[in-house]
């Protein structure tokens, strides 16, 4: 049967309770963000989680019951918040790694699309191409430490389906798309009939996330590629089809990513003073919505924007990977737009937010240089704890999700078990412990990979390495 724990609040010497559920007890560092400005850096602190539910943290230590679980990091290990990648293709990786074509030059957002990804995209017409990859893709995403992911599937219904099994059985928190396009097919293959059809699909797929076999970790997103390959009538439908339902579905979409397809887009839709303005005609900018990239969003649609509560999903990695732009993120962040990192496959050529981590400190650093160069004075490049806000907090509140992204009373545990030791697989890079909990951070950012990643937890349950541990 389950039952609701019940601790006592004693004195922090006191390690006496009263419980009747078993419990979870963490005993370690732990490093978590409080907002894009702050974040805690905790020597040690005990983390006691009943039912994926943090219940309480303190400074004292508490011995397990008979039946509970105890998990003490040893030196060199760390507790933080597990990543949130707020914008991936699962559909795209097995593109990874290719954005050069044969010419030997790198390709631009369009070409890529039709030359690359749609040819991709439409072998899911196949359900058994869906069923070989997407288990792989969320295992995948789970030992790189995204506890929380928002997917593009492809336009297919039953493919995109799949996806949603494979997140479901694998305990990971997502939001699932199924991709909506019925115009300018640059690839002929891959196109939906009509919008008529594209919204009903859509719907059949809310339908099946939310009421076949539901699992409150996993929802629906709306999920229109970009303006450029949506009829108004599609884009019309899926707006009205956003207000429909409660809780409401959330959007996501691409913006802003490219110059040309801004210049195609503009005279796509004359009558819309900018691309987000085309988005908002149609009421899918609003509360809810994630706007991939957004690398050449001007003052006036930044301001559109925070006035809507959308947000965006930053993917340095595509950015500069196929030479699109690079956005204006500590801006977005001072006029208070949310925004988290997304990997963007196959844009982005790593699964992994550590990757992101990098590039979004690399790209506001070669932003700040370039605006140096010129009379914009510029807001200064990403410090260590806007890059832990974006890849954990920021990401949570982009996803809207209240009780996910740091660790306060009240939080689902999902959480990693970070190893800077010397034993955690790369020695070449640990060969000294830091006491500084800031450094270790830091090192583990620039320097770390999945090795470094122990264990896994989403709302309490092991996902990645031994439950016990
Ligand atoms: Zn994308």
């Amino acid at each position: 049967m389950s039952s609701r724990l019940v601790i006592m609040h004693l004195p922090p010497s006191t390690t006496s309770r009263l419980t009747i559920s078993l419990l979870k007890i963490y005993r370690g560092p732990i490093i978590h963000s409080m907002s894009h400005s702050a974040a805690e850096f905790c020597k040690i602190v005990t983390i006691i989680v009943s039912h994926g539910i943090i219940e309480e943290i303190r400074d004292s230590d508490l011995e397990p019951c008979p039946g509970d679980t105890k998990i003490v990091a040893k030196e060199g290990e760390f507790l933080m918040p597990g990543f949130v990648d707020t914008h991936t293709h699962a559909c795209q990786f097995s593109n990874l790694g290719i954005v050069i074509h044969d010419s030997g030059e790198g390709h631009e957002l369009l070409d890529w699309l039709s030359k690359v990804t749609f040819p991709t995209e439409e072998k899911f017409s196949d359900i058994n191409v869906a069923k070989k990859v997407y288990a792989a893709v969320v295992k995948n995403l789970l030992a790189f430490g995204t506890t929380t992911c928002c997917y593009y599937g492809t336009l297919h219904l039953d493919a995109t389906k799949i996806l949603v099994d494979e997140v479901k059985k694998s305990g990971q928190r997502a939001f699932v798309g199924k991709c909506n396009m019925d115009k300018n097919a640059t690839y002929p293959a891959y196109v939906e009939k009509d919008a008529a059809t594209s919204i009903d699909e859509t719907k059949k797929l809310i339908e099946y996330i939310r009421s076949v076999n539901p699992d409150t970790k996993v929802d629906a997103i709306i999920t229109p590629r970009f303006a450029l390959s949506c009829s108004t009538d599609l884009l019309t439908g899926l707006g009205k089809l956003a207000g429909k339902y409660s809780p409401p579905v959330r959007i996501q979409t691409h913006i802003s990513e490219n110059k040309a397809e801004i210049r195609q887009t503009l005279a796509q839709f004359p009558e819309c003073q900018s691309y987000s303005a085309v988005y908002d005609k149609f009421g899918l900018l609003r509360e809810g919505t994630i706007l991939a990239h957004g690398c050449w969003l001007d003052d006036e649609e930044l301001k559109l924007i925070q006035s809507r509560k959308s947000c965006i999903s930053h993917c340095p990695t595509s950015n500069l990977n196929l030479r699109s732009g690079i956005a204006r993120v500590s801006e977005m962040l001072h006029r208070n737009i949310e925004v988290g990192l997304g990997t963007d496959v196959s844009g982005g050529f790593a699964p992994s937010i550590l990757t992101e981590i990098r590039h979004a400190n690399m790209a506001s650093k070669a932003l700040e240089l370039s605006l140096l160069q010129s009379s914009v004075v510029p807001r200064p490049s990403l410090s260590i704890k806007q890059l832990l806000y974006l890849a954990t907090l920021g990401g949570a509140k982009v996803c809207g999700l209240g009780k996910v992204g740091n660790f306060k009373k009240g939080n689902y545990f999902d959480a990693l078990l970070v190893s800077v030791r010397a034993d955690a697989g790369n020695p070449a890079v640990w060969w000294e412990d830091l006491e500084d909990l800031e450094k270790r951070l830091e090192r583990f950012f620039f320097c770390g990979n999945e090795r470094n990643i122990k264990k896994v937890w989403v709302q309490g349950n092991c996902v990645k390495g031994e439950a016990n541990y």
